[in-house]
């Protein structure tokens, strides 16, 4: 058991890996394939189920080999992209429709609806979400009402439901298995967050039926056997949780207050709320971090629309520079941004201000402004979002105790240390990136046993990181709250 690995299947939006890892948390290798994205109606995306677990298949079998075989695996441990709907017939194991992706807006108007018939305010309460077509519950609905084959495979009793995660279990354990993990099914809009099963009201509510959903477990122990005949032994699935709560554990926020904030095309910041039931307001969400022995304990999550998104727009729409890695070099270049804010609200602006309408803005250009100023200033927006949740945040009783970064963006030093000089607090970034697979991986090595809790697995398998102190002056800080906080009032 000791030199037993740990695979990890990591099913992002974009492509799908396999990855495996030693006990310690050192990767040994890896195999991916990126997926392909349907769009076929403005806000609609797609993704084909049966290419997924393909994909996924080919990915897994070649770390399996890579291993040395199946008995030379001791757990694998499952983290997805999260709120994608999968339809498929349990009679033959094949998907019914194509899988609707998280970033799918049809919903919308079934969403409306509900608001209008005020049902908000209960469903926030009991899920910690808001009724926006993101989550999955109204995902399902929609392939019931519009596609012939999920409704007559919901008449004839043979309908599953599930999110990525769940499908994939499925099609592991050849159809042994229909579960989800409590982080995953605590974005669907049908569970409440202290419920530990489907809520029938919900249910009911969305027009969800109960017998097509799965059965609700813990995010590690023995959750199924894949089946013998995939990888010429059987494997135990030890550990699942959705992306951005298997970076949390990943990052071993696993105290109340401990908080990470993945930067990429957006960002995405999650804040461990510790076993308490969370009741978000500031349209921050509230949301099951991990189940362990039926225990939950919860996290508070807030997002920022545009990050990264923001440099490949002044890259690809404005030309300003080639290449990503260029604004670091540009921001050190000149001692401050000469008074230039840019506002990123490209598609509306988030938690707190919540605008949805709201449009970008570039403010307190010169003569003098050149385009360092302006990248510079793009860099700087990011400490600003990330700022204004962390306000959002400790409105809803959460302090920021430090924050631990992760996403393409952070490879930027300046943009890091400039977070932890605006925000005034220490900012930690691991060497070792990867902490959404990470975090699976210390899922199924407590699941299997190896480790005996998650602190355990933290400290065994969680590497060495970075530190970025503040040093930023008050004068400084000051003045950029206040050349901030007029540009927000300018939209
Ligand atoms: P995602 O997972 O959302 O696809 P990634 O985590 O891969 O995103 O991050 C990619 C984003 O990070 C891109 O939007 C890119 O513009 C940005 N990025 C990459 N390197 C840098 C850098 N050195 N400085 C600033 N932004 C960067």
């Amino acid at each position: 058991m000791a030199d037993k690995l740990i695979l990890v299947l990591d099913e992002g939006t974009t492509s799908t890996r396999a990855m495996l890892f030693t006990r310690k948390g050192t990767p040994m290798g890896s195999a991916q394939e990126e997926l392909t994205q349907h769009y076929p109606q403005d806000g609609w995306v797609e993704h084909d189920a049966g290419e997924i677990w393909d994909k996924t298949l080919r990915a897994a079998r070649a770390m399996v080999e890579k291993a040395g075989g199946a008995d030379k695996i001791a757990a694998i441990g499952i983290t997805n992209q999260r709120e994608t709907v999968v339809a498929w017939d349990r009679e033959t194991g094949e998907p019914l429709a194509r899988a609707i992706v998280w970033q799918d807006r049809r919903t919308a108007g079934f969403c409306s609806e509900l608001k209008n018939a005020g049902h908000e305010a209960l469903v926030r309460m009991k899920t910690g979400l808001l009724l926006d077509p993101y989550f999955s519950g109204t995902k399902m609905r929609w392939m019931l009402d519009h596609d012939g084959e999920v409704a007559d495979a919901a008449g004839r009793g043979a309908l599953a439901f599930g999110t990525v995660e769940s499908w994939l279990v499925w099609k592991l354990t050849g159809g042994g298995a229909h579960i989800s993990d409590a982080s995953n099914a605590s974005r669907t809009l049908l569970m409440a967050l202290d419920g530990a099963e489907w809520d029938a009201n919900l249910c009911a509510l969305l027009g969800v039926p109960q017998d097509a959903l799965p059965r609700i477990v813990d995010n590690a122990g023995e959750l199924a056997q894949t089946a013998p005949e995939l990888f010429g032994g059987t494997i135990p699935i030890c550990g699942m949780a959705g992306d951005q709560q298997a970076a949390t554990i990943g990052q071993g926020c696993l105290s109340p207050g401990e908080t990470k904030a993945t930067y990429g095309t957006g960002a995405f910041i999650l804040a461990n709320f510790g076993a308490d039931l969370p009741k978000p307001e500031n349209r921050l969400l509230g949301t099951v971090l991990h189940q362990l022995d039926g225990q939950r304990h919860y996290a508070i999550e807030g997002a920022v629309f545009v990050a990264g998104s923001l440099i490949q727009y002044l890259r690809d729409t404005l030309g300003l520079i080639d290449d990503a890695q260029e604004t670091e070099a540009l921001a050190r270049s000149i001692d401050h941004s000469g008074g230039v804010v840019i506002v990123p609200a490209l598609s509306g602006l988030g938690a707190p201000h919540w605008l949805p309408d709201a449009r970008a803005s570039i403010s307190g250009l010169s003569f003098a402004s050149g385009k360092a100023h302006i990248v510079r200033a793009a860099l700087e927006a990011m400490a600003h979002q990330t700022a204004d949740l962390a306000q959002a945040f400790a409105d809803d009783d959460v302090e920021w105790t430090r924050l631990k970064i992760d996403g393409g963006m952070t490879a930027n030093n300046w943009m890091a240390q400039d977070i932890a000089d605006f925000l005034q607090i220490e900012v930690i970034r691991p060497q070792f990136v990867e902490t959404t697979a990470l975090g699976a991986a210390m899922l199924a090595a407590v699941g299997c046993r190896i480790y005996a809790d998650l602190d355990a697995a933290a400290q065994a398998m969680i590497g060495e990181v970075e530190s970025f102190q503040p040093a930023m002056s008050d004068y400084d800080r000051n003045r950029r709250d206040v050349h901030w906080a007029r540009a927000i009032e300018k939209l």
